[in-house]
């Protein structure tokens, strides 16, 4: 067995990342300023969007897009149980309320037909999460978006790289907001951004991240700046800050590589875990470029003499860290008791909880890290046979 325990999840921080946070902080302009604005500028021609805002996170991403497309009280938005609770949560947070679509089983992102079934006079947007990395029916969703007249925000939380079509996530949707989160892909510590080709939405979410305030610092406090500002909006404080921008820069430079290494290991572990009947390992459809973000295996308890919940503690024991990605929204007991959800609303959503298990997947695991997941995840398949 390991030695030491191998965590779920971990950034990867080089000199290079570290040299230009240095500078930053060398340079006396710490909050948002050029770094940011090059940030922006290299992730929208990244991603092939017209605009790209930097924020605080993948959640102000969401919160600003719903606000500043003016979505509040008596309307509905319609997203996927089976995400993070945030996806959810800033639909509440924006005075409108979050309306669930059961799950494709098979990609674990939202069934397009079950959107259909829940649409209503008060829908006014559809976030669709990109689970793991593996893109959602983007085609489908845009042409209920067209016919219904709704806006498509994705959540792109897990799909910086992501292409769905050959087309990148980020110039897809209405909006899309991505995490930079420390467990992402691409990692500032905290961060978000939102990418859209709308340049009136890109201006009122850059307006309302900073107070509503028609300059921002950079504006006011340079040599070429002014003093004064309006306040147009109450708004928010959602901007990034240089600090971050910096690390997204170096982090930017390097995200083919990062993306080569995770596609090594989860092609590893596809080759390690696809000949057994005990678990299923994760597609990458036709038209799909999957992120890897995460590495998600679904067990068929029915060949198995224990439940998920057993199989973590005994990869547990084995030093190998996981996460489980994710409870369904409804199932939280605010969402439980503000809408009186309950289990059985959402089977597939359910049934595919019950089974799932993120393994540890990202550029810093060596040859031996995998190799010891492969074998602890076998390990405990052979002696847990039904
Ligand atoms: C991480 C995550 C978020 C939130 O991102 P933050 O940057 O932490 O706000 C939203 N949605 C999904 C699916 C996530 O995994």
């Amino acid at each position: 067995m390991r030695d030491e325990f191998l965590p779920y999840a971990l950034p990867l921080i080089e000199e290079d990342d570290i040299a230009e946070v240095v500078d930053t902080l060398k340079s006396n302009w710490i909050t948002k300023g050029p770094k940011t604005a090059e940030f922006e500028q290299r992730f929208a021609a990244y991603v092939g969007a017209k605009h790209a805002v930097a924020l605080n996170s993948c959640t102000a991403a969401l919160h600003l897009s719903l606000v500043s497309s003016d979505i509040g009280p008596g309307d509905e938005v319609i997203t996927t149980p089976m995400t993070f609770a945030a996806s959810a949560n800033v639909v509440i947070h924006a005075g409108a309320t979050p309306v669930f679509a059961d799950i494709d089983p098979v990609t674990m992102n939202i069934d397009v037909n079950k959107i259909r079934e829940k649409i209503t006079p008060r829908t006014k947007a559809i976030i669709p999460v990109h689970i793991a990395g593996h893109p959602c029916e983007m085609e489908e969703i845009l042409a209920i978006a067209r016919e219904h007249n709704l806006l498509v925000l994705e959540d792109a939380a897990h799909a910086v790289y992501t292409q769905y079509k050959g087309r990148m996530v980020g110039s897809i949707g209405s909006a899309t907001a991505f995490s930079f989160y420390a467990t992402k892909n691409l990692v500032t510590g905290e961060g978000g951004m939102v990418t859209t080709d709308d340049a009136e939405l890109a201006d009122k979410i850059r307006v309302i991240s900073l107070h509503g305030m028609s300059r921002n610092a950079w504006n006011r406090y340079t040599a070429a700046g002014s003093w004064f500002y309006e306040v147009l909006y109450p708004g928010y404080k959602n901007n990034m800050t240089d600090i971050q921008a910096a690390l997204g820069l170096t982090q930017l430079e390097k995200l083919e590589r990062m993306q080569g290494l995770r596609r090594e290991i989860a092609a590893r572990y596809n080759d390690a875990f696809s000949q057994t009947d005990a678990l299923e390992t994760p597609v990458e459809l036709d038209y799909a470029r999957h992120a890897w973000h995460l590495y998600i295996i679904k067990l068929n308890l029915e060949t198995l003499s224990i439940d998920r919940a057993q199989f973590i503690e005994e990869l547990k024991a084995e030093k190998i860290g996981t996460s489980v990605h994710f409870i369904p929204v409804h199932l939280h007991p605010y969402y439980r008791e503000k809408f009186g959800y309950k289990r059985g609303d959402y089977p597939q959503a359910e049934g595919t909880f019950d089974r799932i298990i993120s393994l540890p997947l990202y550029p810093r695991m060596s040859k031996e890290d995998v190799s010891d997941v492969i074998a602890a995840v076998r390990g405990i398949v052979e002696r847990s046979r039904r």
